[in-house]
């Protein structure tokens, strides 16, 4: 695979998600010298929207990728995709891939609220709490290339929610060098430790070597 010099510069760079959370996080993580226009996905002419990708893929790698391949194939753009999860030791590392997609007993959790208490009552009792966040983020461009990167955070699981910051699990989530979780973090460390922020760092190394 090879990456032109003029390919380093997006002059329009379409986000495939309608998380305005991961959009927020996304326009501080990616530098205004590499992306000048960051698209929002449900901001895009209604010609150009897609139905929810289906994520049936079992990495997070092969979901961002479905969704990277179909968005920039209907719009046509350059487009990035993130695809991210909660793991979590004492849960043989799950909820992981499956994390927007968490059954109790049948019944589909459809708020972060519930599948936060799903969480913590699974935790019941359990003596670890080791966890870590993870991120695949895959740029693609149409009918070129497509590129996937992986990020990391290492932390554990707290107590009780904490904060009002960020989205999902991030009020349960205290990442490895803070007693505090993301929740309560400033969108600032967050943005500079984050599995996401990892992910696009990682990104960000190959194209400029490229
Ligand atoms: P998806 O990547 O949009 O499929 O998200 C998977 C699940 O993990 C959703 O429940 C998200 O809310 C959650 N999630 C993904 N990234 C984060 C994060 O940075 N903080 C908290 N929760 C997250």
């Amino acid at each position: 695979m090879s990456v032109s010099r003029r390919s380093r510069v997006f002059d329009r760079l379409l986000l495939a998600t309608g998380n305005r959370h991961k959009y927020g996080e996304f326009l501080e993580l990616l530098p205004r010298r590499a992306v000048k226009d960051l698209i929002f996905a449900p901001e895009l002419p209604r010609t150009a929207q897609i139905t929810e990708v289906d994520e049936t893929g079992s990495t997070y790698v092969m979901n961002a990728l479905l969704k990277a391949l179909a968005w920039s194939a209907a719009s046509g753009l350059p487009s990035l995709a993130d695809d991210s999860g909660l793991e979590v030791e004492a849960l043989g590392w799950k909820p992981g891939v499956r994390s927007a997609r968490v059954f109790d007993e049948g019944r589909f959790l459809s708020s972060d609220a519930e599948r936060n208490q799903w969480l913590l009552t699974r935790m019941e009792g359990k003596a670890g709490r080791r966890a870590r966040f993870v991120a695949a983020v895959v740029l693609s461009v149409p009918g070129e290339w497509a590129l996937a990167c992986e990020g990391v955070c290492d932390g554990r699981l707290a107590v009780s929610e904490t904060g009002a910051q960020g989205f999902g699990y991030d009020p349960l989530f205290i990442p490895d060098g803070y007693d505090i979780s993301f929740g309560e973090l400033p969108p600032s460390v967050k943005n500079r430790i984050s599995h996401r922020a990892r992910a696009v760092a990682a990104l960000l190394d190959i194209m400029a070597d490229a």
